[in-house]
């Protein structure tokens, strides 16, 4: 199978496209990204994406060549050919080519663009998703989180220092010993009925995932605090999950490697419910039914 990428307005297959080796993206890791996942074949919040791209591009000064209802006829156009039900579009923006120099040009660097489609396992069905197992690891990244950059070192070594400990993902606590995000995705703790997560901003991405959750959460009644919490609060919390676009939500069975429950909590439940409520309402995607729950998780 095929899989098409558009860089800078050409199509062609991903096995042919070329960028330079002096694309800042290559040399500085000068540029930012989105994921977007495709549901029955149509993108999913693909607006929301989007916005938040152009102010990634615009608080790194990177102006980008082409506006977005044109970028989103672009986008669109390709998830058609690929003609995938369940898939995944990885969208880069980079400064663009220009001789090494740390300094910018103003004018000169034209953004180099590029995304592609690629195939995903269709969503997990809620009731047999494996809990995910967290390790808490110091915050090390820069303090503009909130921009999507494609300099991801410190979320790539979190991730690898995770799974080789046998778990699924990081979890970052700042200087103040504060629950911040995970390497890959957004935190949530259900603390006494509520919604308990860090405000996005210089310390957490403002991940498309949370922005749905946290509506439907809103919808459900479910209080939301957007707050700090210390490492000890979300550990012993009565339910904790995690969210990215391409996991959904994921509910958390192991804390450093103690379980904290046994199967996903109530709340977490039927967040995960009126997330895919959202996604079928905007795509038409049917999802195999929730299967019997075992029981709901009680902290150990
Ligand atoms: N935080 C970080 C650090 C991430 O890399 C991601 C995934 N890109 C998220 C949160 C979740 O964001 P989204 O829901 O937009 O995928």
């Amino acid at each position: 199978m095929t899989e098409w990428v558009w860089l800078n307005g050409t199509v062609t297959p991903l096995s042919d496209a070329k960028v330079s080796i002096e694309d800042r993206g290559y040399q500085f890791a000068d540029g930012v990204y989105e994921v977007i996942r495709i549901y029955n074949g149509k993108s999913f919040t693909l607006k929301e994406h989007l916005d938040r791209l152009y102010r990634s591009a615009k608080d790194i000064q990177i102006s980008l060549s082409i506006d977005q209802p044109a970028l989103t006829r672009e986008l669109n156009n390709l998830i058609a050919k690929a003609a995938l039900k369940d898939a995944m579009v990885y969208l880069q923006a980079t400064r663009g080519t220009c001789p090494r120099n740390h300094l910018y040009p103003e004018t000169a660097c034209k953004p180099t663009i590029l995304f592609y489609v690629r195939q995903l396992p269709p969503p997990p069905v809620i009731g047999q998703i494996d809990g995910v197992k967290l390790i808490t690891l110091p915050d090390e990244r820069w303090k503009r989180c909130w921009i999507k950059s494609i300099a991801l070192l410190p979320n790539v070594l979190a991730k690898n220092a995770a799974v080789s400990t046998g778990a699924d993902e990081a979890v970052f606590v700042d200087d103040n010993g504060t629950i911040t995000e995970c390497s890959v995705s957004n935190f949530y703790a259900i603390i006494k009925g509520a919604l308990v997560t860090h405000p996005v901003g210089p310390k957490v991405l403002p991940g498309i995932t949370r922005l749905v959750v946290l509506d439907c959460a809103g919808q459900l009644g479910i209080p939301v605090q957007e707050r700090a919490m210390t490492e000890p609060e979300a550990a012993s919390a009565d339910e904790i999950f995690i969210t990215s676009t391409t996991r959904e939500i994921g509910w958390v069975s192991h804390w450093n490697g103690k379980q904290t429950a046994s199967a996903p909590g109530l709340l977490t439940d039927r967040l995960h419910q009126a997330f895919r409520k959202r996604v079928t309402q905007e795509t038409g995607y049917e999802f195999a039914a929730p299967r019997t729950r075992r029981a709901i998780a009680a902290p150990t």
